[in-house]
């Protein structure tokens, strides 16, 4: 697999005003946008640290993604987004070399790009989310 760079870091929170806020206040971060995933069952807000973009969530429902990460494990980093090209072919290889994906075909995430997850007992334990920017 050819990864690009580090999309994004995504960031399990509780309450998403306040972790701005305190990204604002301690990193003089700059959140430049809020958008929800009702596909996902988020809320997002993103920030830019240098040329990585740093996705906080919180959920929108207690039985979404994020809902039950937070009962499990609390808040805390929750997964990693590599950018790739071709991504469809990615996550064949990916299903080649004997990793199990959540998503065998990518769906449309936040900020348009198309994003596919990889299961976490397969990559050492992080959730791995591919994505590629199919505009640029
Ligand atoms: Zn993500």
């Amino acid at each position: 697999m050819k990864l690009s760079h580090i999309e994004h870091i995504g960031i399990a929170v509780t309450n998403l005003e306040d972790a701005i806020n305190f990204y604002e206040k301690v990193f003089g971060l700059t959140c430049y946008k809020i958008e929800e995933i009702a596909d996902q069952k988020v809320r997002t807000a993103f920030f830019m640290v240098g040329q990585t973009k740093f996705e906080l969530l919180q959920s929108t429902d207690p039985e979404g993604p994020i809902g039950k990460f937070i009962k499990k494990k609390g808040p805390g980093i929750h997964h990693i987004a590599f950018s790739v090209e071709k991504i469809e072919e990615q996550l064949m290889h990916a299903a080649d070399m004997g990793i199990t994906l959540i998503d065998c075909k990518p769906r449309k995430g936040a900020e348009g790009l198309d994003i596919a997850f990889l299961h976490p007992k397969t990559t050492y334990g992080v959730l791995i989310e591919l994505c590629e920017n199919k505009k640029m």
